[in-house]
């Protein structure tokens, strides 16, 4: 059974930048309907033990009767299991080291790399999610519908936005491009730069 984990920071640590209300619901509501409805799918089948990381990878291995319920649900729990932990309080600025290096070398500049990820999350029409990705040693940016993972795509997520309007809309209603703005000022790049590192 897959659990829902606590945060590493209380509900209002991220204010002004996300609400203490916005995150309490997206992770005690959101989050754990992803998690509850995972479970239910895979209840019974030989997937209950399986590293959920790994099924969204080979996703035509899962059996097709519970394949869009580990899509949907299983990368719910994948996605928003990771958003969490690159966030923080008193976070922000820029990512230093290898990680800053590569993000100049492919994009130009941090600056630049911004505007391209700002405008991927933007640009993701209805529900989805931005990520920066490796694939292939080389770092891009791709964003996806739905709880769609780009793992799935053969990419290497380490880092990613919710652009779902339940990870905005309290607080910054139709604002989506104000909300991603903001957080720029609570990314975690200590856990952006360890995540490439491992990628
Ligand atoms: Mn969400």
């Amino acid at each position: 059974m897959h659990t829902l984990l606590k945060l590493d920071y209380a509900y209002d640590a991220l204010e002004p930048h996300i609400d203490a209300r916005t995150m309490e619901i997206h992770h005690t509501k959101h989050h754990q309907a992803y998690i509850d409805k995972l479970n239910a799918a895979i209840k019974g089948t030989d997937l209950e033990t399986k590293d959920v990381f790994e099924l969204l990878k080979h996703l035509n291995t899962v059996p097709e009767n519970i394949r869009g319920a580990v899509r949907n649900h299983g990368g719910g729990h994948v996605n928003h299991s990771m958003f969490w932990k690159i966030m923080a309080p008193h976070a922000g600025g820029h990512p230093s080291g290898k990680l800053g290096d590569a993000i100049n070398a492919a994009f130009g500049s941090f600056d630049k790399f911004k505007e391209a990820f700002a405008a991927a999350a933007v640009g993701q029409f209805g529900s989805g999610w931005a990520w920066l990705a490796v694939k292939d040693g080389k770092l891009q940016i791709v964003a996806t519908a739905n709880q769609d993972n780009p793992i799935s795509q053969g990419m290497n997520p380490i880092l990613g936005i919710d652009v779902w309007e339940h990870a905005y809309y309290l607080k910054f209603q139709n604002k989506r491009a104000e909300y991603i703005a903001s957080w720029w000022n609570i990314v975690n790049w200590k856990e952006v730069e360890r995540r490439f590192a491992h990628h």
